[in-house]
């Protein structure tokens, strides 16, 4: 029996959307062989265990003893506090379901290394690297994957010289996407078509972020591949999102239930070996591990375009990323199972 933490909530503006992806995880983890230790994390970034924590994060509240987290010393690692006293708990691995900072951003991961605690997933680097969009397309460009054109900018320079920052925008050509660097979900994301959304985009995501990125808006087909394993690794069929509103919005993902999942996607000869292809250049070129979805476009002329990787996508029964692997034949149990034998077998190598 191993101790599995499966931690979920969150300081990010995707709290929401973790507590559903790990809602699907538990119900996946087999309770034959492993022990599930929920570990929920406020919006305020409280930790605590407990098997009505989640719940309790549903509906606002905080449920469960609270955690604490020991870095040092001989008894370091997850502390539980139950009456007056802090007691260790015992956590032989960690499967994060965090989406967003603090959880898919290679924090959590940086802490875990320190508590040496296995855990799923992508390391530091792969997964700080994926978090930043601005980071990621500068690692696509260096490893030659086609990425559209895009430019970064932070607040620093946005106050200082915005008429040039305006100016290297519209270069590009309407309409605009408007990005905050480190996020996902959409959120904070608008399209522009003139100077007048422009500006009003550029403030709202900077709400989220003191870094934008912003991309010439493709005319394109939206791809996704599921990419899961260490050093050999497994690709999933290719699946198309067609989204529901004028582009795959944070309500079109999770509230709407307008956008469309078509799996496998309908392409013509050859290029979903081409998408399989760039997926695995894309998650070893950000040395990603365990898991990741991959996401293209896939314009009028034919061409695929890399969009983005996420090191710890969306996880509920209707999400692309299980849903891919489970018409490639891999089912959301034996999914759940590779991934904790994944990073086992990194740690045992590691150690
Ligand atoms: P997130 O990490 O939040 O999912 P994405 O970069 O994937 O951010 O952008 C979210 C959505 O916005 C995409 O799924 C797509 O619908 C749209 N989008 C983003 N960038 C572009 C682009 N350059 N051209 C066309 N559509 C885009
Ligand atoms: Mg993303
Ligand atoms: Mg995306």
């Amino acid at each position: 029996m191993k101790n599995i933490a499966v931690i979920f909530g969150g300081k990010s503006g995707e709290h929401e959307v973790s507590l559903q992806s790990a809602k699907f995880i538990m119900e996946m983890i087999d309770k034959e062989k492993h022990n599930v230790v929920p570990v929920g994390i406020s919006k305020d970034g409280q930790w605590y265990t407990g098997d009505d924590v989640r719940e309790g994060l549903l509906n606002k509240e905080l449920r469960g003893k609270p955690i604490s987290i020991k870095l040092f010393g001989k008894n370091k690692g997850f502390m539980v506090k139950e009456e007056d006293s802090w007691r260790e708990l015992d956590i032989d691995l960690v499967f994060p379901v965090l989406h967003g900072t603090y959880g898919e951003d290679g924090t959590l991961q940086g802490m875990l290394d320190l508590l040496n605690i296995p855990y799923v997933g992508s390391g530091v680097l792969g997964s700080s690297v994926a978090m930043d969009k601005g980071m990621m397309k500068e690692v696509f460009k260096s490893q030659g994957l086609p990425v559209g054109p895009y430019v970064v900018f932070n607040k620093y320079l946005w106050d200082n010289e915005q008429e040039n920052q305006v100016n290297k925008m519209e270069e590009l050509g309407y309409p605009l996407f408007v990005k905050p660097a480190n996020l996902g979900s959409s959120v904070g994301i608008s399209k522009a078509k003139n100077r007048e959304q422009l500006l009003a985009a550029v403030e709202e995501a900077f709400q989220y972020d003191l870094k934008l990125v912003v991309e010439k808006g493709l005319k394109a087909r939206e791809l996704e591949c599921s990419v899961l394993g260490n050093d050999d690794l497994f690709v999933s069929t290719v699946g198309e999102i067609v989204p529901g509103n004028e582009f795959y919005d944070y309500n079109a993902k999770y509230i709407d239930d307008n956008s469309e999942i078509i799996i496998p996607a309908d392409l013509p000869e050859g290029v979903e070996g081409q998408v399989q292809e760039l997926a695995k250049l894309a998650f070893k070129g950000l040395d990603c591990l365990g898991l990741s979805r991959v996401d293209f476009f896939f314009d009028e002329d034919g061409k695929v375009w890399i969009n983005e990787v996420n090191t710890l996508p969306g996880f509920t029964s209707i999400s692309m990323y299980p849903k891919l692997l489970e018409a490639s034949g891999v089912t959301a149990k034996d999914l759940v199972k590779m991934l904790i034998d994944l990073a086992l077998n990194r740690h045992g190598a590691m150690n």
